[in-house]
């Protein structure tokens, strides 16, 4: 077969996806000059993201960062207190940990979901009983464990925060993502499932919470004549202009998702017969929003690759193929793939910090950049992050991506493996 022609225009691998709607509150905002952190539009996401998700609460913010930032700081998480955090997520879900001084205890995640494992978390909780906080993710859409968690955060005293900025829409027993826990975050980041360019919530059917994260974010000013201070503050508030964008995504939430479902059922049918599978999820229990498809290679069919700090090199083999080869053709058609969230416990950064598996510490039982080199009881890689991690890859999962575009991207993943 010869080589695929490169697409003219690139297949992203999730853009925004805009509607005409969010030009309308844009101007509305404009035309009434309501060109700050007030104003209607912020009052109306506020009011769709409570009545869509579920919660009494919705805090408008500038960023999903700055709304886990608020929610670190309403749990109490004081210098030195150990978080329990999900591994492999983005950054953005630990970091503020460390803004308030708080060190991340990694959890590794399952095989069913890519989330954090439930049973780690338990592990996590013996072998760091002052631990208060929990931290969890639900990785590309993809609910996790959520009774499980919420049961093991109870048992134990702990407050939940729960990162659900890629997985807005997403349920689990039939309950949306991010009414599981104390403090929830959505973001509308401009690769999220809907965008404002920018922005996040946070959630909460307590009050008094929303009340200080609204006080927090706007500065900490008390109610004086003048500018009167009794706590730190943070500028923080989303915008009336990006306010109004998110306004005019909300309508076009289930839109969005039904796009991606296809997306990524395609995908599914399409690579039935190679040695791949699709990220994971369990039918009976959730329905995704599907925001990225992603494909994991099996064991037997992975080339030899290694990944470096900044670069990786593969041995390519007939009969099977690696993330990295796959990644290179995506790319080669012009169309943008990327590896699987490096987990946190390898990121340089937290190179000092816990990581707890299955089995207990993961930093002493194994070496955890030789990915699925100590197998566990189960018979499993005892660092299923890593695993993933070294076997998986998000593929393009634009809405706007074509069925002919999307063809193409599958015929050079197919040819990887001849
Ligand atoms: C995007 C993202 C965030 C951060 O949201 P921003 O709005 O970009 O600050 C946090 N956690 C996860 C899992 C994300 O994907």
């Amino acid at each position: 077969m010869s080589q695929a022609v490169p697409f003219e225009s690139k297949v992203w691998l999730s853009s925004p996806t805009m509607h005409g709607e969010e030009l309308e509150y844009v101007k509305q905002a404009y035309e009434s000059n309501w060109m700050s952190t007030v104003g209607e539009n912020i009052n109306e996401v506020e009011r769709l993201a409570r009545e869509y998700v579920g919660r009494k609460h919705a805090v408008a913010l500038s960023s999903g960062t700055a709304a886990l930032h608020m929610a670190v700081k309403l749990a109490g998480v004081k210098p030195g207190d150990e978080v329990l955090c999900s591994d492999m997520t983005f950054a953005a879900t630990v970091n503020p940990v460390m803004y308030e001084g708080g060190i991340p205890v990694f959890v590794d995640s399952e095989f069913d979901t890519w989330n954090m494992d439930p049973v780690a978390l338990d592990k996590a909780f013996e072998l760091h009983p002052s631990a208060k906080v929990v931290m969890l993710a639900h990785l590309y859409g993809t609910p996790a464990k959520c009774k499980e968690i919420r049961r093991i955060c109870d048992e134990h005293g702990a407050i939940l925060i729960e990162d659900a900025a890629e997985s807005l829409g997403a349920t689990y027993l039939g309950d949306q993502t991010g009414t599981f826990g104390d403090y929830s975050v959505v973001s509308f980041n401009g690769n999220k499932i809907i965008t404002g360019s920018s922005g996040g919530v946070l959630l909460t059917d307590d009050g008094d919470a929303a009340d200080k994260a609204r006080k927090w974010s706007t500065q900490s000013r008390e109610a004086a004549p003048w500018y009167q201070h009794e706590e730190l503050g943070y500028n923080y508030r989303m915008s009336n202009v990006i306010a109004g964008v998110v306004r005019g995504q909300f309508p076009h939430l289930e839109e969005h998702i039904a796009q991606k479902r296809e997306i990524w059922a395609r995908y599914c049918n399409a690579f039935s017969d190679l040695p791949v599978s699709m990220n994971p999820f369990d039918e009976s229990t959730c329905e995704p929003n599907y925001w990225l498809s992603c494909l994991i290679v099996d064991r037997e069919a992975m080339a030899k690759q290694v990944r470096g700090e900044h670069e990786a090199l593969y041995v390519p083999e007939s009969g099977k193929s690696c993330p990295t080869e796959i990644l290179e053709a995506i790319s080669a058609l012009n169309a943008e793939g990327r590896p699987i969230w490096k987990p946190m416990h390898l990121q340089p950064i937290y190179r000092m910090n816990s990581f707890v598996t299955r089995e207990g510490n993961g930093r002493a039982k194994t070496n955890a950049y030789i990915a699925g080199g100590a197998i566990a009881g189960d018979g499993l890689p005892l660092d299923a992050g890593a695993d993933v991690f070294h076997r998986g890859l998000c593929l393009p999962s634009d809405n706007k991506m074509e069925p002919w575009q999307q063809d193409c991207i599958i015929e050079a993943v197919r040819r990887c493996f001849e």
